[in-house]
Formats: structure tokens, C-alpha cells, sequence
């Protein structure tokens, strides 16, 4: 199970990631908010977000990850005022701790947010992608695709707002359709995947590939 982790102190990220290793845990850790956006932490289970960061603050990227994740989020505090806790929960934050803290405890609760698990969603305007059960829906409704176009639409998701190139695309379905995917079969699946959603949230760039947009 993986763990976004955006610390930009060494001292306690270090500690954090050897203590989440040691318990199974896989970490993706971020030092900044730039980066923690351009990880698309699509697989991970659940965030923990320090309020000051370098280039932010991290009710900031709070507010800018759920808008794409559904990541149940610990915020780590240095402060303990009652003003930071509020505006935590406010934004609709599962949990917060208070540094210093201790490692036990925030290992309960990050069980506790675990086991109540929300899973793994993305929100694309109407569109949810349940990464977990490999669903897809539109206003609640499933959108069914075939697993071909399932795995091209994820990776689409996975690296929402960047290009995806048709090179890279087709490297990576090859396996799955079992044999060569040319590059007309590739845009007639895009389009196939397009009319499915009935959005225009994958944007073709010219002569290079596609790319989500609209989240
Ligand atoms: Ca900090």
C-alpha cells in the first residue's frame, strides 16, 4: 500500500519513510507542492501533507489534490493553534497530528484511515475512476470499456494534464491486446473511449499524443 508523504524536513521525512517502510508501507515522498502534483498519486491510499512547505502551504495542495484524488489526508503540524485544526477539517481533512509526535500514534491512525478506506478514486469533472475496482462512471452511472481501453484511459488519468505519447501508449498495451495495436487502431480506441464518456476530457495533440484535460 502506498503512502504520499510531502515533508520537506529531512529529519522527520527520513524517519516517517524508514517507520512506513518498516510497517509495510511503500512511500512516495514529496518535498514541495509542485512535486506532490506532478507525482499523480493516483495508487496511493492515503496522504500525508505537512502545512508548511517551500513553495506553499499545504492546505493549498490540499484543495488542489482532492480535486483530482479521493486520498483520505493526515495533515502534520507544527501548529497547534485551534485556527489551523479547524481549517483542516473545514477543507475536509480526515485527521491531523501535532509535532512533535509520535510515531505509534500516527501509525494507529493511519490504519484507522486506512481500514475506513474511501479507496482509490479520481475525479475528472463528472467522470470517476475507481483505480482499485478498475470501474469507471459518469454521474454515478458505469461507463463500461473494454479492458483495452480501460488500460488506455488510465494511463491517460495517471499522467492527467501531460502528454501521452502514442509511442508510449502502444508500448504499453501490446501485451494486453495479445497482438500489435497499429496506429490508426490506437486513434479509433481514443475515439471509441471519447464517445464512451461522451466528454471532450482527452485532447489530441498534434503529432504527439493525447492528453487528459478538464481536471
Ligand atoms: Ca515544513
Amino acid at each position: 500500500m502506498n503512502i504520499l508523504l510531502v515533508e520537506d524536513n529531512k529529519t522527520i521525512s527520513k524517519g516517517l519513510v524508514y517507520s512506513l517502510e518498516q510497517n509495510g508501507y511503500t512511500v512516495t515522498l514529496c518535498e514541495t507542492c509542485e512535486a506532490a502534483l506532478s507525482a499523480a498519486p493516483f495508487d496511493c491510499a492515503l496522504a500525508i501533507i505537512d502545512i508548511g512547505l517551500p513553495d506553499g502551504n499545504g492546505f493549498e495542495l490540499y484543495k488542489e489534490l482532492k480535486r483530482l484524488y479521493d486520498i483520505p489526508t493526515v495533515f502534520l503540524t507544527a501548529y497547534d493553534d485551534e485556527d489551523s485544526v479547524v481549517k483542516a477539517f473545514d477543507l475536509g481533512a480526515d485527521d491531523y497530528i501535532t509535532k512533535p509526535f509520535s510515531m505509534r500514534e500516527l501509525l494507529a491512525r493511519i490504519r484507522r484511515l486506512v481500514a475506513s478506506g474511501k479507496g482509490c478514486a479520481v475525479k475528472i469533472g463528472d467522470i470517476e475512476i475507481d483505480l482499485d475496482k478498475k470501474a469507471v462512471s459518469k454521474c454515478g452511472e458505469t461507463v463500461e470499456l473494454t479492458a483495452l481501453e480501460y488500460r488506455i484511459f488510465s494511463m491517460l488519468v495517471q499522467n492527467a494534464g501531460k502528454i501521452v505519447t502514442r509511442e508510449i501508449i502502444l508500448e504499453r498495451i501490446w501485451d494486453l491486446a495479445g497482438n500489435y495495436v497499429n496506429d490508426n487502431t490506437l486513434t479509433v480506441y481514443i475515439r471509441r473511449i471519447r464517445k464512451k464518456l461522451g466528454t471532450d476530457c482527452i485532447k489530441t495533440v498534434k503529432g504527439l499524443g493525447y492528453k487528459l484535460e478538464g481536471v
